[in-house]
């Protein structure tokens, strides 16, 4: 039975009631009907926090199914019975940030330069994304830091929203983003529109504003080879 992903719909909520739909029990795994818990997934690492209170140390999709590890040596819940989800919300609400921080980076640097984005990756408050850059250009690191801190002092709202695959297909900020890279078989694309900046698909959880990220410091700039320059990123309180 496929796993409804509520944190798709709402990144805020921060506990869930679900129903355990099966159960693996040599490692410990859980699946639920429905789950607040982000799987590792797009850049962005899983959540933690508890079932039942019990210590959920990982949380992996496969196929349509969201599993739970669970730590300890304790009785695993029993496939049929309610549970009780609660997200450790300082880590999800900062990878939240670290998150958007991301797309406003991507906003900033299509805008300011026309370049694309290749990669990246992130951790609580700390991120490397890399660009299609050859060579950084002058200032890099100190201008990028100012114009993304613009942007999220900006307060730009940031809105969810689901279109068809026809629909998305054809707009253009989404091809710029590369929409047409998703699966033929999803046939719903999830948008993540930092409004007037940035558009993507995504599956990502975001903040509701840009003002909710705080602000970030340009850690370092290095180069991985031609066309293809890192930044690294630390997020920082307002
Ligand atoms: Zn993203």
């Amino acid at each position: 039975m496929a796993t409804d992903l509520l944190f798709l719909r709402d990144a805020h909520a921060r506990s869930v009631d679900a129903t355990v739909t099966d159960v693996h029990e040599g490692v410990r795994q859980v699946a639920l009907d429905r789950t607040i818990f982000y799987p590792t997934g797009g850049g962005q690492p899983h959540d933690t926090g508890t079932l039942d209170g019990a210590q959920v140390t990982e949380v992996r999709k496969e196929g349509d199914v969201v599993w739970h590890t669970l730590a300890g040596d304790g009785p695993l819940p029993v496939a049929g019975t309610r549970v009780r989800g609660e997200l450790d919300w300082d880590r999800r609400h900062r990878l939240m940030r670290t998150h958007t921080a991301l797309h406003v980076l991507c906003g900033v640097i299509w805008n300011e330069w026309g370049t694309a984005v290749t990669g990246g990756n992130m951790e609580p408050l700390s991120a490397r994304m890399d660009f299609e850059f050859d060579p950084l250009p002058e200032g890099f690191g100190t201008t990028v830091e100012a114009l993304v801190n613009a942007e999220l002092d900006a307060d730009r709202p940031i809105e969810v929203s689901f279109l068809d695959r026809s629909v998305a297909v054809t707009d253009e900020d989404l091809i710029r983003t590369k929409v047409n890279m998703i699966p033929e078989s999803v046939t719903e694309i999830r948008v993540v529109d930092i409004v007037g900046l940035d558009k993507q698909a995504d599956g990502g959880t975001h903040v509701a504003s840009t003002s909710e990220v705080g602000r970030i410091r340009v850690v370092k700039t290095e180069s991985k080879g031609k066309g293809n320059k890192r930044i690294r990123i630390e997020v920082l309180d307002g």
